[in-house]
């Protein structure tokens, strides 16, 4: 662990010093209701990172007390996720939803203690009521109901007697907090809806202040670490398992920042909406920032678990660069994975001089990287180029191949450009170009300086690539809605070519294709007649250019 503890952690050790706890268990308490994002990400890795540090153990549970937004689906994208970025938790995973019965019981005896009661406002005079921040609330006038009255309420509103909104059970706290939140908040509401696991047993939900604090305190949680803005809902949850007189040990909350990132949107919500109404490809489209997204394109656990790690933990707000998660997949990838050569938007060059054919032993990875391995790349009279590593009338600084500049082919010969050939709207279809026999890579006699090498390969041996290229999903930084979505967030190559290796000895997954990027097999469809690759991110120099 870091020499500088973050203040969680400096928490949880001046807890376990001091005897408060024998053990740390933690909880990560997501809701099944949209597929976990890399603001999940962060929150697992505290709090299985945590867990881990201290020798304790973190649930996995599911906070499902919404029926109407909850699926299996969600559950088990969160699982996968989970086990995905290499956590494991204790035992099985935890349902709020298994606990409605002991919650109802707490309800129950809140009431009997006259510290709930039902209340039958409408929404709007409820809200009235509340008062602002500088003005007292009002109490409604049902809060006087007996406890008798209160709890035969509450257990037919358990039963389904009464309609959606038209009671529902609020903790008696003070009306005229100065936290707004402790005027009275809402316990349970009616909700006829199925729920994915209770089924229709239930008509009454509880609400996130009162089945939060008590499903951690059901699970002998000490630290429940949420998000900054459950700061004032911390009055509530303190209240309940006093108020309760629930014996100790008992859990505290902790808040600390949610994790914000630019050019993207990290509420479920959105993220729902861009996944029904088909702005992208399903909740694992590459350019999504959740986990299944994140994975399908290519980042590694390690990258991201790094990318949390590199950014702390704040108790402020604020919002990370992506720029900074994509240095953690590259500098994560770049000692990992294997060169090869790429072309994406092919030009042809014949090579006048050269007949036959020959095979160039290649490393797969470059001397500072300390794993093995070469592969064979073909060469022969017609080969590919990038298109832009030919400029008939270069600009200032081009170091690539032009008219009068030769240009090394990586691991090959240097070669030069004695014609172009051009169609009849003028665009480039071909370059005739001559190679210097005495200037094979490794043995070069030549003494002649070129300014870059770039990557190629051979026409008869190179396979066929379907690439997929992301940009960014929104145009702006902090995107407001659809309309600054970005256009251009998806093109996709259809005729890319590959040197051969790659596809039928297949050394690895994920490629760096030299001064283009980090790539990935698609998990789902690559196939060895079509294969397809998505970029990951891009290279941060491209050498040569
Ligand atoms: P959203 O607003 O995206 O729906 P949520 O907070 O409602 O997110 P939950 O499924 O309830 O999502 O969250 C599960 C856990 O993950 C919570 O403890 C929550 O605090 C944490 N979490 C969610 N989003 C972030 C984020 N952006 N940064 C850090 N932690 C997060
Ligand atoms: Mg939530
Ligand atoms: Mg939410």
């Amino acid at each position: 662990m870091s020499e500088h503890k973050d203040f969680l952690r400096t928490i949880v050790e001046k807890d376990l010093d001091s005897g408060k706890y024998k053990n740390i268990i933690t909880r990560f308490p997501p809701e099944p209701n949209g597929f976990p994002h890399i603001g999940h990400a962060k929150s697992i890795a505290i709090n299985f990172g945590i867990a881990r540090d201290y020798n304790g153990h973190c649930n996995l549970r599911m906070d499902d007390t919404n029926p109407t937004t909850e699926d299996t689906k969600y559950v088990e994208a969160l699982k996968d996720a989970v086990q995905w970025l290499g956590f494991e938790w204790k035992g099985d995973v935890r349902y709020t939803s298994d606990y409605f019965d002991k919650l109802y019981e707490w309800a129950q005896e809140l009431v009997k203690m006259g510290k709930a009661y039902v209340d039958s406002l409408d929404e709007e005079t409820m809200r009235e009521y509340r008062g602002t921040i500088t003005e007292p609330g009002k109490r409604s006038k049902y809060a006087e109901r007996s406890v008798e009255e209160n709890l035969d309420l509450l257990e037919r509103m358990k039963n389904g007697e009464f309609k959606d909104g038209e009671h529902v059970l609020r903790a008696k706290i003070d009306m005229s907090a100065p936290n707004m939140k402790m005027r009275d908040p809402l316990m349970y509401r009616i909700r006829h809806a199925h729920h994915y696991r209770a089924g229709d047993k239930w008509a009454i939900y509880p609400m996130y202040d009162f089945g939060h604090c008590l499903s951690d305190y059901i699970e002998g949680v000490t630290h429940s670490i949420c998000t900054l803005e459950f700061e004032n809902n911390r009055d509530i949850y303190d209240w309940v398992i006093n108020t309760l007189g629930l014996e100790p040990p008992r859990p505290y909350q902790h808040e600390f920042a949610r994790l914000g990132i630019n050019y993207t949107v990290m509420s479920k919500r959105k993220l729902l909406e861009l996944v029904n109404e088909k702005y992208v490809n399903g909740w694992d489209d590459p350019r999504l920032p959740t986990i299944a997204g994140l994975r399908r394109r290519g980042y590694t656990p390690e990258s991201i678990l790094n990318f949390c790690e590199s950014i702390g933990i704040a108790k402020a707000n604020s919002t990370v660069d992506v720029a900074q998660l994509e240095f953690a997949i590259r500098d994560d990838l770049n000692t990992k994975v294997p060169r090869v050569m790429c072309v994406l938007e092919p030009l042809k060059v014949t090579i006048e001089n050269y007949e036959g054919t020959e095979e160039f032993d290649a490393p797969y990875y470059p001397e500072d990287i300390p794993k093995e391995g070469t592969r064979a790349v073909p060469f022969s009279k017609e080969i590919y180029i990038e298109r832009d590593d030919f400029s008939e009338n270069p600009p200032k600084g081009y170091n690539r191949l032009t008219p009068d500049q030769a240009v090394r082919l990586r691991s090959a010969y240097i070669i030069t450009c004695k014609e172009i050939i051009k169609d009849a709207n003028g665009e480039i279809t071909e370059i005739i170009a001559e190679y210097n026999p005495d200037s094979k890579s490794g043995s070069d006699t030549t003494g002649i300086k070129v300014k870059s090498a770039i990557q190629w390969v051979d026409a008869a041996s190179s396979k066929k690539i379907e690439v997929r290229v992301y940009d960014r999903l929104y145009s702006c930084e902090n995107p407001d809605g659809l309309e600054d979505l970005n256009p251009d967030s998806l093109k996709v190559i259809r005729d890319a070519l590959i040197e051969p290796a790659v596809i039928t000895d297949k050394p690895d997954e994920r490629f760096q294709f030299e001064r283009q990027g980090y790539f990935y097999a698609d998990p789902i469809d690559y196939t060895d007649k079509n294969p397809v690759f998505n970029k990951i991110v891009g290279l941060k120099d491209s050498w040569g250019k």
